[in-house]
């Protein structure tokens, strides 16, 4: 049986220390959906080693820009993901599917029942579907849709 009722990815950057996401994913039986977020950080308030950090990840990692003009706030964006998980929950599917750290952290700070499937040997080239990278990408590399799309495939 298959408890997860939902998947969750999430990419971003990590500047002091601190990770600050750039895109939610959602996913369950029901659709998905995909959200930028606004961590309200400015590139010129990160240090030079952050910055190189910064600009790696959106060459070559998951091609989104530090910056955006529009996007969700950090806490609507922790209200949709207990929205989307308390809609999908029933008494066979109760976790919440991600294969993140980053995501793993984010679930267990808002309390939901969660699956780490990376610690269970997932990877991205394990999953990874052919679905294009979302229009919040300027190059086009790994999007957290398709992580949701090849977790909830791989199961
Ligand atoms: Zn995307």
């Amino acid at each position: 049986m298959d408890y997860c009722c939902c998947y969750i990815d999430v990419q971003g950057f990590y500047a002091n220390n601190v990770f600050y996401p750039r895109e939610y994913a959602v996913l369950s039986d029901h659709g998905a959906s995909v959200f930028s977020v606004d961590h309200e950080l400015k590139m010129d308030q990160l240090s030079a080693n952050d910055q190189r950090h910064v600009l790696y990840l959106t060459r070559r990692h998951h091609g989104l820009p530090f910056e955006v003009g529009k996007g969700a706030k950090i806490q609507s964006i922790n209200d949709i993901i207990i929205a989307f998980y308390e809609c999908n929950l029933d008494d066979d599917h109760f976790l919440a599917a991600c294969k993140s750290k980053e995501a793993e952290d984010k679930l267990r700070a808002l309390g939901i029942p969660r699956l780490n499937l990376g610690k269970l040997g997932a990877t991205w080239s394990g999953i990874k579907t052919r679905f294009e990278p979302c229009s919040l990408h300027v190059n086009p590399e790994k999007c957290s849709i398709d992580a949701v799309i090849g977790m909830k495939k791989s199961r």
